[in-house]
């Protein structure tokens, strides 16, 4: 019910209707239970619009969380396939428990570290690097994944950051900075209150 507060669920809805979800990538937050740890709905929208995944594709979720970025993948198109891997056992749980009450079936949740956890997983179509960024993971994927492979990889850390330049300097594809702040109360008025900025790289490795 919270996820119908949102302006674009309001203005979908008929009186009396069930849950009517918009087609377009980045779903309102409310429909995901999180502990506090999510991508946020704008990002959201511009990572999976660097994902740009194709029906049939196979998404890694590395970093999985709440399962957002992984849910939203597969319901871009029902023959879609995507794997979230997450070594937190509480957030594994939230994973299958978002994907259920969404209504997808699709998404397989593997508990560990990556890239531990990678080998013998089916080649994906793309990865998605929202958590564990390294130069290790840099490397392990470059060894593991087949040419061609899309990868986007969030990053908030000054660490993480100057990998994605390195990255962004020798693979070439696009580094995105992405500010968003909001309008929050302040007092008795309005302010923009800014979220970390967030570097994305979106390239092939
Ligand atoms: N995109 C997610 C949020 C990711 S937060 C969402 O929308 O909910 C980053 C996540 O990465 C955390 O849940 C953390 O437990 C996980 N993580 C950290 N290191 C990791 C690693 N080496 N392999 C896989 N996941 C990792």
């Amino acid at each position: 019910p919270r996820a119908f507060q949102h302006p674009v669920c309001v203005a979908l809805k008929p009186k009396g209707a069930g849950a009517v979800l918009p087609v377009a990538a980045g779903l309102p937050d409310a429909i995901f239970e999180t502990d506090g740890v999510m991508t946020k709905r704008p990002v959201r929208a511009v990572t999976l619009s660097s994902l740009a995944p194709k029906p049939g594709e196979l998404l890694w979720d590395i970093g999985g969380g709440s399962g957002s970025v992984g849910i939203e993948w597969l319901l871009a198109h029902r023959a879609c396939r995507a794997i979230s891997v997450e070594p937190r056992a509480d957030r594994v749980g939230l994973i299958e428990h978002n994907a259920a009450a969404l209504g997808v079936d699709r998404l397989r949740v593997v508990h560990g570290e990556a890239p531990d956890v990678l080998t013998g997983l089916p080649s994906p179509d793309a990865v998605f690097i929202g958590g564990g960024l390294s130069a290790e993971m840099m490397d392990a994927l470059e060894g593991l994944l087949p040419a061609g492979t899309r990868i986007v990889a969030n990053a908030v850390t000054l660490e993480a950051e100057r990998l994605l330049a390195e990255t962004h300097a020798i693979k070439g594809g696009e580094l995105l900075r992405i500010d968003v702040s909001t309008a929050q109360p302040l007092g008795a008025k309005t302010a923009w209150k800014p979220s970390y900025p967030l570097v994305q790289w979106s390239g092939v490795l």
